[in-house]
C-alpha cells in the first residue's frame, strides 16, 4: 500500500501533531485511530458500564455510531451524531481507554472500520497518514512507509502536560508521567495487538527533536 503512511508509537511522542502536519503537507487524508478507541470508551462510560466487563463493552461499542473525520485540518469525531472531540481527551476517558481497547471484539470492530477508511482514501491520489499503536503491525501491515515514534517517558509527560494546559485542562506533570507509564505498560502488555514496533518500521526518537526537525525527518523518509 504505497499510499499509506503508518505512524505508531506511545502517547506523548508528538504523533498527532506530526501526523496531521505531514498529511496536510502531502495533500493526504488523515486517520487518528486513538480517537476511535477514545470515542468507544466514552460510549462505555456514558452507558455507565464497567470498562473491564467485556461482554457489556462489546455490546455498547457495536451499537455506538462512531464517525471519525479524515481532514487533517479539522479531524472531527462524532459519537451518535454529536461532536465529542473535546470530551474524548478528558481524564475519565484517558483513564479507561486502555481497558476498552484491550477487548478483542472492540479491536475487531474498529480495525474493520479503519481498513474501510484506508480503502476509500486510496481511491484518491493523496494517500493517507494513519496514526495509532498497531497500524504497521495489524491494521495496515503492507503500508508503504512505517514510522515508530519514541521519546523518553519524561519528555512525553512534559508534552502531554503542555498540551493539557494549552487546551484549557489542568496540567499536572507528575500525574501525567505516571499515567504515561501506566498506559505504556497496559498497551504493551495486552494480549491483542500489543504496542510494538513493526520489524520493517523506521524508529524515530523525538526526545531531543522539536516539531520542525521531526517533520524534516519524515519528509526525507517519504521521499526515499
Ligand atoms: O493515541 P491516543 O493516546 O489518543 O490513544 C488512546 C489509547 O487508545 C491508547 O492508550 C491505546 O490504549 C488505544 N489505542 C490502541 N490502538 C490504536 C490507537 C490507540 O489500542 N491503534
Amino acid at each position: 500500500l504505497r499510499g499509506v503512511v503508518a505512524l505508531d508509537g506511545p502517547s506523548g511522542t508528538g504523533k498527532s501533531t506530526v501526523s496531521r502536519r505531514l498529511a496536510s503537507a502531502l495533500g493526504a487524508t488523515y486517520l487518528d485511530t486513538g480517537a476511535m478507541y477514545r470515542a468507544a470508551t466514552l460510549a462505555v462510560l456514558r452507558a455507565g458500564a464497567d470498562p473491564s466487563d467485556e461482554a457489556e463493552v462489546r455490546r455498547i461499542v457495536s451499537a455506538a455510531r462512531l464517525v471519525v473525520g479524515t481532514d487533517p485540518g479539522h479531524p472531527e469525531v462524532l459519537l451518535d451524531g454529536v461532536d465529542v472531540g473535546r470530551e474524548i481527551r478528558g481524564p475519565q476517558v484517558t483513564a479507561a481507554v486502555s481497558a476498552v481497547s484491550a477487548v478483542a471484539e472492540v479491536r475487531r470492530l474498529l480495525v474493520g472500520q479503519q481498513r474501510e477508511v484506508i480503502r476509500r482514501a486510496l481511491v484518491s491520489p493523496g494517500g493517507i497518514v494513519v496514526e495509532g499503536r498497531d497500524i504497521g503491525t495489524a491494521v495496515a501491515p503492507e503500508a508503504g512507509l512505517k514510522v515508530y515514534l519514541t521519546a523518553s517517558a519524561r519528555a512525553r509527560a512534559e508534552r502531554r502536560t503542555a498540551q493539557d494546559v494549552s487546551e484549557g485542562r489542568a496540567g499536572n506533570l507528575d500525574r501525567t508521567h505516571q499515567d504515561v507509564q501506566r498506559r505504556d505498560a497496559l498497551d504493551s502488555g495486552r494480549a491483542v495487538s500489543p504496542l510494538r514496533m513493526a520489524d520493517d518500521a523506521v524508529e524515530l526518537d523525538t526526545t531531543e527533536l522539536d516539531l520542525p526537525a521531526v517533520l524534516e525527518q519524515l519528509h526525507k523518509l517519504v521521499e526515499l
